[in-house]
């Protein structure tokens, strides 16, 4: 009798586990999501940003160095069905923004990926160029003058490369930037471009008007120059680095720059994922959480 109440217990505590992952997979995939979400994602140092579009639409710009921390940072946010990452953009090819990718391609099924034409002659580039092949990943140059429309309110539009310059010149410098426009709001992410990008950039455009500007190589002092912020006129500079990472990023020159132009700094090391909520495309995009130590 005894042994057969131990059973019973066991068998109870069983099924009321089985009950509560249940909860916690359905609770999960029913999360209400607004239409657009941007979520800057804390990866360490280097760059993975996930916009997600109707909860459902996956656009992952690029992947940071390490693919556990990606994973673990894109289950967060996205629905646990949800399997399929429709457009990877990987700015160029160095490991902190494409390292993380490798495990994101055989785990997610990825629809297509752009990026800046490079190739990198580095070990851990030929692994991802192998899965890439091995997935049949189509890839696509996203270069200066490109555009995706995904909707009807949501566009894409490549600022740099320029793809008439050799693609062997500097990685950071032929970085694919992209702005973001949805209805009122826009952003603009910048991979790791440097002042010599931005000059270049901006010669030709008239109005870089953005809100969100992701700033370029986790906050370099080579970076972010006056002239650009000046006229890209940021409300909010995300940077995207790693706690007392080694390169001193980002720069206090950049804060202070940042600062003189009363632009607001979210920062990924000290806040952790900085996730943007966009309710509609006539409504202003805000910062939902930034939890501390995340
Ligand atoms: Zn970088």
């Amino acid at each position: 009798m005894h042994q057969r109440y131990k059973q019973f217990l066991v068998f109870f505590i069983l099924i009321l586990l089985l009950l509560l992952v249940g909860f916690e997979v359905v609770s999960s995939s029913f999360k209400e999501h607004d239409p657009l979400e941007v979520h800057f994602l804390n990866i360490g140092q280097g760059d993975a940003t996930l916009v997600q579009y109707l909860g459902s639409y996956q656009i992952l710009i690029d992947g940071g160095p390490n693919g556990k921390k990606l994973l673990s940072e894109l289950s967060k946010v996205m629905p646990a069905t949800d399997r399929t990452i429709e457009i990877v953009i990987m700015t160029h090819p160095d490991k902190d923004h494409f390292g993380g990718l490798i495990s994101v391609m055989k785990t997610y099924s990825v629809k297509m990926i752009l990026c800046n034409g490079q190739e990198a002659d580095t070990a851990i580039f030929q692994q991802y160029k192998k899965v890439v092949k091995d997935q049949e990943i189509k890839e696509y140059t996203f270069g200066e003058g490109s555009e995706i429309s995904i909707g009807k309110v949501l566009e894409l539009r490549s600022f740099n490369p320029d793809t008439t310059v050799s693609s062997k010149s500097d990685r950071n410098e032929h970085s694919v930037v992209v702005r973001m426009d949805y209805g009122e709001n826009s952003f603009l992410f910048t991979g790791d471009a440097d002042s010599k990008t931005e000059d270049d950039m901006l010669k030709d455009q008239e109005d870089v008007d953005v809100d969100w500007l992701k700033i370029g190589h986790h906050g370099s002092k080579h970076s972010t120059t006056d002239n650009f912020i000046k006229k890209v006129t940021p409300e909010q500079a995300i940077i995207s680095c790693g706690k007392s990472n080694r390169y001193g990023h980002p720069h206090e020159d950049v804060l202070e720059r940042l600062r003189s132009h009363n632009a607001e700094v979210l920062r990924t090391d000290t806040i952790g994922t900085i996730s943007v909520k966009c309710p509609s495309s006539r409504n202003r995009c805000l910062v939902e959480r930034a939890d501390k130590g995340r």
